[in-house]
């Protein structure tokens, strides 16, 4: 138990951190709140799964512009790509990441840009502060989700037959509630 609590406090949010994630699950379909919330008092619960860190949402709502930007990732120039950031309100990112295709749903098509959000994206933040977007760790907190609620879908398995391997693309963060 003590070895427990000091994990605990190793990988706790700081103050801004957790108004932070707050903020972002209010934001987001109260459903998939309540399962995230489940989910994530488990995983908390659990040293083993804790030693692969803590899980944080890094996206709940996404506002067209936004989405707009993320698309143009991989399919702009960089130029146009910061024009559509700075118009969303985003800081600037680097020229790599700006080649790398992020999503496939254009600006006002994704489960994100719904009020509130059908969808959060969720990765694991380390003892060290960074994070990370680990597909096994995502597997592990997808079980969690999917027994805290049935009808969520994740992105690493889509179909929610128990195989990642029978998809045609993985969004291995990105969990939704539709309907
Ligand atoms: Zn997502």
């Amino acid at each position: 138990m003590v070895q427990l609590f000091r994990l605990r406090v190793m990988v706790a949010l700081s103050k801004a951190q957790a108004a932070t994630q707050a903020a972002r699950l209010a934001q987001v379909r109260p459903e998939l709140a309540k399962a995230y919330s489940v989910a994530l008092a488990r995983w908390m619960g659990d040293r083993k799964l804790l030693l692969l860190g803590l899980p944080i949402v890094t996206q709940g709502y996404r506002s067209a512009a936004e989405q707009a930007a993320l698309y143009a990732q991989g399919r702009e120039t960089p130029c146009r790509i910061y024009r559509l950031r700075k118009a969303a309100g985003l800081p600037d990112i680097s020229a790599a990441e700006a080649g790398r295709i992020v999503t496939y749903k254009r600006g006002g098509q994704s489960n994100h840009n719904h009020e509130p959000s059908w969808a959060l994206d969720v990765a694991h933040l380390q003892v060290d502060g960074s994070v990370r977007w680990d597909n096994a760790a995502l597997l592990l907190f997808s079980r969690l989700m999917r027994a805290a609620d049935k009808r969520i879908a994740w992105g690493g398995d889509w179909d929610g037959d128990g195989q990642t391997a029978d998809e045609t693309f993985h969004d291995w963060p990105h969990f939704e509630l539709i309907g």
